[in-house]
């Protein structure tokens, strides 16, 4: 356990819904993310896939505290030496010294309980690079004040010198120039604007960073850039990501494990090479089909799923699969499958994981 950073335990998101028919409107719950169990270790990082509207996000988000979960925990663990005490001033510095036994002190600490001082203290720790690098960046903001604006409104840094040496350090980092700190974000192309985003989520020197699709909006030769530059940066600082995805192929490039969702609800869970070469749960097999393999002589068979995928406000009983899955049986319309680990590091929520073999051949 030393070396986990975040736990995650039965985390749920609902939204109320206001639903309206003939006469009468009636309020129903959305269950976006439906009882999530994972952790991610530092230094890690963990793909999370699924189709459009799987939730997603809401887990990216609901981790960050950006969404308040409606039940579960999200467990961070803290040691004392990450904590910047000497750049602390002012107000941050009053909160600390009142907080710093409860925030942070080394060892877990219970993000769902933060609020107010404590949370925005805690912050700094978490960051989030967006999907769309044209619209996340102010048009108004130079490249400097863009990269700054997390460390400014922290509190953790409040000298403009400090600011600007941390500000030049990670666009050193992010491979942008110094010249490019003083223009504005329209003279960036989307793979350079990508950059400064993640410069600006990195700046405090997070132990944890979600990207949001961070590179499904780029070309496929930037997204390359893209991905090797966040795993030097992981290599240089350790910071830890989630990785949000709707391509399994781009997730492989970059995680060490794998999460795939499905309604809400996680399928499987396992290191990559585990999840991309012996699955065990239908949908993921479903998934790792539709990727085209680099061997000219393996079989491309996609695997075509029929229907669309559920309605949360309707999720189906049992199994979330079962009115898609290929191999369903009658107890998979009535049984929750159990989330449980069947080989070391990997896990699946399916009744009869034992009794499939998926597995493929690897072609390098
Ligand atoms: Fe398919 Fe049943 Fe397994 Fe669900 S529990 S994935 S429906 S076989």
């Amino acid at each position: 356990m030393s070396d986990t950073l975040i736990e995650v335990k039965d985390l749920e998101v609902r939204f109320p819904i206001r639903s309206k028919k003939l006469f009468k409107s009636e309020t129903v719950e959305l269950r976006a993310v439906d009882g999530v169990t994972f952790d991610i270790k530092r230094g890690e990082t963990v793909g999370l896939v699924g189709e459009s509207g799987s939730g997603k996000t809401t887990v990216g988000r609901a981790i960050l505290r950006a969404i308040d979960p409606t039940a579960g925990e999200v467990i961070f663990h803290t040691r004392h030496e990450d904590v910047d005490v000497a750049n602390l001033e002012g107000e941050a510095l009053r909160a600390f010294r009142q907080h710093m036994n409860l925030v942070f002190k080394a060892g877990p600490v219970q993000l769902s309980s933060l609020t107010g001082d404590m949370l925005r203290l805690f912050r700094p720790r978490m960051s989030l690079v967006f999907q769309d690098p044209y619209s996340s960046l102010n048009p108004r903001m130079t490249v400097r004040d863009i990269i700054a604006e997390p460390l400014v409104a922290s509190g953790m840094v409040t000298s403009r010198e400090e600011v600007d040496v941390r500000v030049r350090e990670i666009a050193g980092r992010c491979k942008l120039n110094l010249e490019h700190l003083r223009r504005f974000p329209h003279a960036f192309s989307g793979g350079q604007r990508q950059r400064i985003c993640i410069a600006r989520a990195l700046v405090s020197r997070p132990d944890f960073v979600v990207c949001d699709e961070s590179v499904s909006a780029l070309d496929v030769s930037i997204q390359a850039e893209i991905i090797n530059l966040l795993k030097d940066l992981q290599e240089e600082m350790g910071v830890a990501f989630l990785f949000i995805a709707h391509d399994l192929s781009v997730v492989a490039q970059i995680s060490h494990r794998v999460a795939v969702l499905y309604v809400g609800k996680f399928v499987e869970y396992a290191p990559t090479e585990k999840l991309f070469f012996t699955p065990r749960h239908p949908y993921t097999h479903a998934l790792l089909s539709a990727v085209p393999r680099a061997d000219p002589d393996a079989a491309f068979d996609p695997i075509k799923l029929s229907g669309e995928i559920p309605n949360p406000l309707s999720a189906p009983s049992g199994c979330r699969f079962h009115t898609r899955c290929p191999l369903a049986r009658e107890r998979c319309s009535t049984d929750v499958p159990e989330w449980r680990e069947i080989d070391e590091d990997h896990f699946v929520a399916c009744h009869f994981a034992e009794e499939f073999d998926f597995s493929r051949v690897r072609s390098h």
